[in-house]
């Protein structure tokens, strides 16, 4: 009887109080291990200027989230911390994934200034693997991070809809005055990584572009990049390569997440927003870095593409009524909306650094510069049958511009000439400078000023 209860108080000892003890020492290990890493990146990363992380107990953080029992997906979970709504990040029980998550908090302490990036308020390092703790909030930073994990995953969406972007786990910062750096070797290995990354081992600003491509394809498909279920995919191919493959003359419905085209609603103008999304995904998705555009070339498209809205669709409207030849009516939709240039720098081979107008080789180019402003163009417009001043158009945008030659106010439409007649000889005047301009571009053709009058009237 003695004997069993020394036996029972041994095991209530070793269960209780040894484990407890043991616990306790393996936290304040961890917490130690944790600890100096994260202070040694947060040193090498922070400039010197000084980034608030506070740290928090594993109890604390049992209690806040009610031992783990919301989960909000999988690793996230809801909790209340000190009297706030908090989200925490649980990735892993094991110390193999230590690394990664310090990578997490410290590159996501960088970027909180940001309002797409979800906030850190501190971290647990007693733990093998340290629990991050996150809130959302407002601030700037300076050095370019490449994320090298942008899906859908690590895209939250807050109350109002805002999306977050979590998950810098295999972050990585661009050293001052390099433009590549080593990325995370441990995700090289597999089949969805961005191909230079996988050559190289090196990342640079354009593998995020890369992802942020994939990122699109998801969303236009509705598929998860890693676990595709609506479309055919043969294995070991993945998203990117068989929207490439697939990409010549095929109908966008084909690939379009059938969630999306449901409602019937939007029309011309939706499709030709998808199209043009695809569009960017694909240059986003090139095998070539150098043949993606930047992300703010991105952010820019993204904006317009928005805008093809009500004004657009009854452009197009407009546009389709007039029955041009299809080339001519694509030529001057793609005017409006300003996405013929990134166009033309998908066809092209080589990297385009310089954006000089090659007609006039003084102004920058740009869409309105190209078919209004430069001086040669201006001469092209004048050559036309009525000597056409184009700058008797008081327009500032390439939108304006297409509408105001496809719906001509009085004022602009010349004596005995029709609307269709007009809008015609635009039309080919508009690509006659398009042809033109790609001569000079890619055919290292010299502008000939003699020559415009004549070649545009036989033309007309
Ligand atoms: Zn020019």
């Amino acid at each position: 009887m003695a004997r069993f209860y020394v036996q029972a108080v041994r095991s209530w000892l070793r269960d209780h109080f040894f484990k407890r003890r043991k616990e306790r020492k393996e936290g304040e290990s961890a917490f130690v291990e944790n600890g100096s890493k994260l202070l040694e990146k947060l040193i090498a990363s922070c400039n010197g200027r000084s980034i608030p992380i506070r740290t928090f107990s594993a109890q604390q953080l049992h209690l806040a989230t009610n031992n783990y029992s919301e989960p909000q997906l999988e690793y996230w979970y809801k909790g209340s911390l000190e009297g706030r709504i908090v989200l925490v990040n649980r990735l892993s029980d094991a110390k193999i994934l230590a690394y990664l998550t310090i990578n997490d908090i410290v590159i996501s302490a960088h970027m909180s200034g940001h309002s797409n990036v979800l906030k850190p308020i501190g971290c647990c390092l007693d733990t093998p693997c340290p629990i991050l703790v996150y809130e959302f909030a407002a601030n700037a930073f300076e050095r370019p991070v490449i994320h090298m994990y942008i899906h859908m995953h690590s895209i939250l969406l807050d109350e109002h809809d805002v999306p977050k972007l979590s998950t810098f786990l295999f972050a990585v910062s661009i050293p001052e005055g390099e433009t590549d750096v080593k990325g995370y070797q441990g995700s090289r290995k597999t089949r969805f990584c961005a191909p230079e990354f996988r050559g190289s081992g090196k990342v640079t600003e354009k593998t995020d572009v890369y992802y942020f491509g994939e990122l699109l394809l998801e969303l236009l498909t509705g598929e998860d990049y890693s676990n595709i279920t609506r479309l055919k995919i043969d294995d070991g191919s993945i998203l990117v390569q068989y929207i490439h493959n697939r990409a010549q003359g095929f109908c966008i419905n084909e690939i379009v997440d059938p969630t999306i085209l449901a409602d019937g609603e939007g029309g011309a103008s939706l499709q030709r927003q998808l199209q043009a999304v695809l569009d960017l995904a694909l240059i986003c998705t090139e095998k070539d870095p150098h043949r993606r555009p930047t992300m703010v070339d991105v952010t820019k498209q993204l904006r317009r593409i928005e805008r093809f809205t009500e004004e657009g669709e009854e452009l197009l409207g407009s546009l389709q009524n007039l029955k041009l030849h299809q080339r001519f009516e694509m030529l001057l939709w793609k005017i409006a909306n300003d996405i013929l240039l990134t166009e033309a720098q998908k066809k092209q081979k080589r990297e385009i650094e310089i954006t000089c107008c090659p007609l006039c080789d003084i102004e920058n180019e740009t869409c309105l510069h190209l078919f209004k402003n430069c001086s040669v163009v201006k001469a092209a417009w004048f050559s036309s049958n009525w000597g056409f001043c184009i700058e008797s158009l008081n327009v500032n945008n390439s939108f304006d511009l297409i509408k105001n030659l496809v719906v001509p106010p009085a004022h602009v439409l010349p004596e005995q000439v029709t609307k269709e007649q007009f809008v015609l000889m635009a039309a080919i005047i508009m690509d006659y400078i398009w042809r033109l301009r790609n001569r000079v571009m890619f055919q290292n053709e010299k502008v000939n000023f003699q020559a415009i009058p004549f070649e545009i009237s036989r033309k007309l």
